[in-house]
C-alpha cells in the first residue's frame, strides 16, 4: 500500500489497518500516510488525492 499523496510506502498494521487513513469514494480507495495527515485538514487531503 502506497500513500496517494507522497507516494511513499504506508506501513501496514494488523487487521487491514494502515499507519494513516483511507479515503473512500464509491469503488475508489485512497491511502494517506500519517505524515501527510499532519498539518492538513481532512478536506484538504481529500482534494489533494482527487476526491
Ligand atoms: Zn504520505
Amino acid at each position: 500500500m502506497k500513500c496517494d499523496f507522497c507516494k511513499k510506502k504506508v506501513e501496514e498494521l494488523f487487521l487491514g489497518k494502515i499507519k494513516g487513513t483511507f479515503f473512500m469514494k464509491g469503488k475508489i480507495k485512497k491511502a494517506v500516510c500519517a505524515d501527510c495527515q499532519k498539518g492538513s485538514s481532512l478536506e484538504d487531503l481529500k482534494k489533494k488525492v482527487g476526491l
